[in-house]
């Protein structure tokens, strides 16, 4: 399969079931270039790139592994987003000195990865990930479906381009000698706003499911419109993502989440039907009658976030995705005459060991979902408890969690402002908010109340005025062995963290 894919790429291809889509591509797999791809280098002033554009680190890396004698390139997202004007990410470098040797150039480098190694390149707290130029293998070893299960070959430049996802993404700078150099019409691309595979887009996807999360990813981010042989395979490939393993998965759907371009990528998956299947998590948020707006205020305040350059919490936001379906079971369990604790226990606990096997969400990130959940019914319900609340540790991703199901029309506006005005007000001012509520202050007493009917803490439906107004089942006696504590006591002396969305 590899070996037609290459020789398809160097133009000595039979059946090719994908059309040539743009003088980029028929450059690459045409007759014109029948020995390969065809190098095209530039000044990076005509394509508006500068070496000050490149970190201080990334420039150095280079420099040196030029200066003892090895061929050193920026490339990938650095490249293509200096190039678009975008402030990157971060900086790869690829080189053709093999880990020892770029380890062996440098004072703090670290070889990681067993099956693949790079090479961690340090200059103060920036860190260059340095990989040697690889090639795809013609008899590589994949799995049943065409998954590459191993790809550690060294190769040449010009290999290590074609081994790359996206035409814009195999682009290398080199900024000592303020060069770019092109093999596969990415720059063409660039100025075409267009995102094309290399090679064989259903072949790369089967290669490698993950790449289509990619194309998405991408797609949303650069707002670039995908090449239509590069979308076509995806729909009916988009099973395959099932059979990447469950981590990696997980790192890349956080890729998307965390990109700051959330919510234009779940759009665009749900524009394109494909938000079956290949992101589980999004089958699960997409198909819930009324979770939509909340997932949406959720991504939209994620994406205001990553755009402020302010950190995101994983737990905060797998806790946001999955809320919903959490809400869900919780209300029903307590429509059934469930306690509210040990309801919102069991719901937590359903929809996490249902997920755990599909998403491989690490259980540190676990942990942060259920203490964010569990400050729920305590933050819904304001009072005396509300100081005792402010001293747990999750507090502050609770709070932001509160605010987001305001901001999503859950719990009423006023629960919301309480809460700000309890956040930010002196010790008066809070005594003033618990006073203004008497009925707050009874939080503690073993008293049942009737139910209303119709009424929920979570779902639509609960939106009363008053700080506990939407906890209306009745409390479960504090002796009750139903009653499981949510927040374990915090550690003596910690202040509420901060750092969750949306602050
Ligand atoms: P970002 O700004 O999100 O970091 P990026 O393009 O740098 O974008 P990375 O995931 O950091 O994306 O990958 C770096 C480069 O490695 C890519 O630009 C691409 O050339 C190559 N690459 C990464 N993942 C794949 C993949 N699954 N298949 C082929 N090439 C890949
Ligand atoms: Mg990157």
């Amino acid at each position: 399969m590899i070996v037609a894919f290459i020789r398809k790429l160097f133009g000595g291809g039979t059946a090719d079931p994908v059309p040539a889509a743009s003088p980029a591509r028929q450059r690459t797999r045409g007759p014109a270039a029948p020995a390969g791809p065809k190098l095209r280098t530039y000044k990076g002033a005509e394509l508006g790139i500068r070496p000050d554009q490149i970190s201080q680190a990334a420039f150095r890396t280079c420099e040196i592994l030029q200066r003892a004698g090895y061929k050193a390139f920026v490339v990938g997202g650095g490249v293509r987003d200096s190039l678009l004007g975008f402030v990157p990410k971060d900086f790869d470098v690829a080189t053709d000195a093999t880990p020892e040797q770029v380890q062996a150039s440098f004072r703090r480098a670290r070889i990681i990865g067993r099956r693949f190694k790079i090479v961690h390149v340090m200059f103060g707290r920036e860190t260059i990930e340095t990989s040697t130029f690889r090639a795809l293998q013609a008899d590589a070893e994949t799995d049943e479906h065409g998954r590459v299960l191993r790809d550690n070959v060294f190769g040449t430049q010009q290999e290590d381009a074609l081994r790359r996802d996206f035409t814009v993404n195999a682009l290398y700078y080199d900024p000592v000698a303020d060069q770019v150099l092109d093999w596969l019409g990415g720059v063409e691309d660039l100025k075409a706003r267009t995102l094309r595979m290399i090679g064989d887009p259903a072949t790369r996807y089967r290669e490698d499911p993950v790449r289509m999360l990619r194309t998405v990813r991408f797609a949303a981010k650069l707002d670039f419109h995908v090449d239509p042989a590069t979308l076509a395979p995806i729909r009916d490939l988009a099973d395959l993502i099932e059979n990447v393993p469950s981590a990696r998965l997980f790192d890349e759907m956080l890729k998307l989440l965390e990109s700051g371009h959330a919510l234009a990528c779940v759009r665009r998956l749900r524009a394109e039907g494909l938000h079956h299947g290949l992101l589980p998590l999004l089958d699960v948020i997409l198909e819930q009658p009324h979770g939509e707006r909340f997932i949406e205020v959720a991504l939209g305040n994620t994406d205001a976030r990553v755009r402020a350059g302010k950190s995101v919490s994983p737990g905060f936001l797998f806790a946001t995705l999955l809320w919903q379906l959490v809400s869900d079971r919780w209300q029903a369990r307590k429509a059934a005459g469930e306690h509210s604790i040990p309801a919102l226990m069991e719901a937590m606990d359903s929809v996490l060991d249902e997920q755990a096997s599909k998403l491989a969400i690490q259980r540190r990130f676990i942990a942060d979902m259920r203490e964010i959940w569990g400050l729920q019914p305590r933050l819904e319900k304001g009072g005396r408890g509300a100081l005792r609340a402010m001293e747990h540790l999750r507090f502050r991703a609770g709070y932001d969690f509160l605010l987001l199901r305001v901001e999503a029309g859950e719990l009423p506006e006023e629960l919301g402002r309480w809460w700000t005005e309890f956040v930010e007000g002196d010790a008066a001012t809070r005594e003033r908010l618990l006073e203004a509520r008497p009925g707050e202050a009874r939080t503690s007493t073993k008293r049942r109340r009737r139910r209303r009917s119709g009424r929920r803490a979570g779902g639509e439906g609960a939106a009363e005025g008053a700080p506990d107004a939407g906890n209306d089942t009745p409390e479960v006696p504090e002796d009750d062995p139903r009653w499981r504590d949510p927040l374990p006591p915090h550690a003596s002396g910690g202040s509420p963290r901060s750092g969750e969305p949306p602050a």
